[in-house]
C-alpha cells in the first residue's frame, strides 16, 4: 500500500490513497494498527510528509563510493547523527536557505527512509525487518559549512534548519519492498542526474542499522532512518554544486516514487 498524508481542499489532514487520475480515498488506521481504505473521497490541497515521525536519526557515510568521494575512511561502526522535527518538510514545499549568508554551502542528499512501525529493542539482524512500517523517500539537506567547519565535529546543527528534512511523496508498506537493499536510488538536480545509484551499496545494510540502533535502545515506533546518501553530492563536484534559488531536487527510490522540491531563498 502507498500511503499519502495530505491537507484537503476543505482543510482537513488525512492519510489518503492517490489514484492514478489524481482523486483520493480516505484511509482509516494508523502506524500500529495500520492503513484501511474508505469509500470517502476527497479533494487533495498539498501533499504533506507521509508521517509526523517521533523521531529522525540519520547515518553518516554509509555508501562505500561516497566515504571514498568524501576523503574519509570507511567507517567501522555507523555514524549516527539527529534531524530535528522542525526540519521536515513534505513533497510540494520548498528547501528553504538560510538567510543572509549564513549559509553558502547547502547540498542534496538522496535517501532510502526507514519507518520504524512499533516499539523496537534488542532487534537482531534477521527479526529487524519485522519492526519496519515501511519506506519513503528522503532529502537529507545538509549545510556542510555548519557540518564540517563551525559545526564543532557534530552533524546535527547544519542538517536540521527548517526544511532540511523533505520526506515522500508516500509512505509505501514494507510488503512491496521485500529487500529495501536493492533498490535503485536517484538525484535530479534541474533535469540533470546527478547521483544515481543502488542501495546494495551500503555499508551497514537496513537490517544491520536496525539491529545496531535498537541494541539496549528502544527505537520508538514512528522514528525514521536516514540510512545515507551514495557519491554524487554537490560538495564532491569540481568546483563543488551547491543548491541556490530556483533549483528542482528530484530524488527517486525505486518503488517509492520521485520526492520534487524547489530551493528559495529564506526571507
Ligand atoms: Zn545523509
Amino acid at each position: 500500500m502507498k500511503i499519502t498524508r495530505c491537507r484537503t481542499a476543505d482543510d482537513q489532514i488525512v492519510y489518503a490513497s492517490i489514484d492514478a487520475d489524481g482523486t483520493a480515498s480516505v484511509l482509516e488506521g494508523d502506524l500500529a494498527s495500520g492503513f484501511r481504505a474508505t469509500e470517502r473521497r476527497v479533494g487533495v490541497a498539498q501533499r504533506l510528509a507521509p508521517l509526523e515521525p517521533r523521531q529522525v536519526i540519520g547515518i553518516g557515510l554509509n555508501y562505500k563510493r561516497h566515504a571514498a568521494e568524501s576523503g574519509m575512511t570507511p567507517p567501522g561502526y555507523p555514524v549516527v547523527f539527529h534531524k530535528t522535527l522542525n526540519s521536515v518538510q513534505g513533497p510540494d514545499g520548498p528547501i528553504v536557505l538560510p538567510r543572509g549568508g549564513r549559509c553558502q554551502k547547502t547540498d542534496y542528499e538522496c535517501e532510502l527512509a526507514i519507518v520504524i512501525g512499533r516499539d523496537c529493542k534488542d532487534a537482531t539482524p534477521n527479526r529487524a525487518l519485522e519492526y519496519v512500517f515501511g519506506y519513503t523517500c528522503a532529502n537529507d539537506v545538509s549545510s556542510r559549512e555548519w557540518q564540517l567547519e563551525r559545526g564543532g565535529g557534530q552533524w546535527s546543527y547544519g542538517k536540521s534548519f527548517d526544511t532540511f528534512c523533505p520526506l515522500g511523496p508516500v509512505l509505501v508498506t514494507r510488503d512491496e519492498i521485500p529487500d529495501p537493499n536493492a533498490l535503485r536510488i536517484s538525484t535530479k538536480l534541474n533535469g540533470k542526474l546527478v547521483q544515481d545509484w543502488r542501495t546494495d551499496d551500503m555499508i551497514f545494510n537496513v537490517r544491520e542499522l536496525i539491529a545496531f540502533l535498537s541494541a539496549n535502545t528502544t527505537l520508538l515506533a514512528g522514528t525514521v532512518i536516514l540510512t545515507g546518501t551514495p557519491h554524487g553530492v554537490g560538495m564532491a563536484h569540481d568546483p563543488p554544486r551547491w543548491l541556490r534559488p530556483g533549483d528542482e531536487v528530484i530524488v527517486a527510490v525505486e518503488g517509492i516514487g520521485e520526492l520534487r522540491n524547489v530551493v528559495v531563498e529564506g526571507e
